[in-house]
């Protein structure tokens, strides 16, 4: 699977981040993800200002910015995981002037769920690992004691990066629905349940 190329689409708590990390590791890809790499740099000032500005707010950093993270990244890399890119249709168009994709994945999770999962979600900022308030409580005491939360996680940037989704990133999703291209897999369950399904649907695929 050197050379594979696959998109994974899905809200924000979809799981994209979980699934394409195990992705990566289990099928020998690259993991490209535009969310942490704008992470590892929000306060770097662009002519646009710095990422934070978008970010803290639920915002979509301008496509200037990202479009150039996502061709290095892609054309440093073999096969890929794209997760967190395109969130809108100019992103698509960028993206299929410099790539092809061979399976695109959107997982399906129910809004409710959504909202759950990210204003629950902490993380171990040591090892970059997430948990739950509620679903995935470490053992460890020091690790529960330094988890912290996302600074988008909160309720109020959830909702809004929710509207921002439906508005700039479903038009996405029915791009490719309409191309004939997109795997719909069911999003819910647990992280393991969500790997086997979306694996499936790559080898069967590949
Ligand atoms: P994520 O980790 O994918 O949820 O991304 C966190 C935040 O990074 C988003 O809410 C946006 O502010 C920004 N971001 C990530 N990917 C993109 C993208 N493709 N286009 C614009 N902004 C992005």
């Amino acid at each position: 699977m050197a050379d594979y190329h696959v998109l994974l689409l899905g809200a924000p708590g979809a799981g994209k981040g979980t699934q394409s990390k195990r992705l990566a590791e289990a099928f020998d890809l690259e993991h490209v993800t535009t969310g942490d790499a704008l992470r590892a740099n929000k306060d770097v000032e662009t002519e646009y200002g710095t990422p934070r500005e978008y970010m803290d707010a639920g915002e979509l950093v301008p496509d200037e910015v990202v479009n150039e993270i996502v061709e290095e990244a892609l054309s440093a890399a073999d096969g890929y995981v794209l997760d967190g890119y395109p969130r809108n249709l100019s992103q698509a168009e960028y993206l299929s002037d410099i790539t092809d994709l061979d399976a695109v994945v959107y997982l399906d999770v129910d809004e409710d769920e959504l909202v759950r999962r990210l204003t629950g979600r902490r993380l171990d900022p040591e090892t970059g690992d997430i948990y739950h308030v509620e679903f995935d409580v470490p053992d460890d005491e020091a690790v529960r004691e330094r988890l912290v939360q996302r600074d988008d996680d909160t309720e109020e940037t959830v909702r809004e990066r929710l509207r921002v989704y439906r508005e700039s990133t479903e038009p996405v999703i029915e791009h490719y629905r309409e191309r004939g291209e997109l795997v719909e897999v069911d999003g819910e369950g647990s992280p393991d349940e969500v790997f086997d399904r979306v694996a499936e649907t790559i080898r069967e695929r590949a």
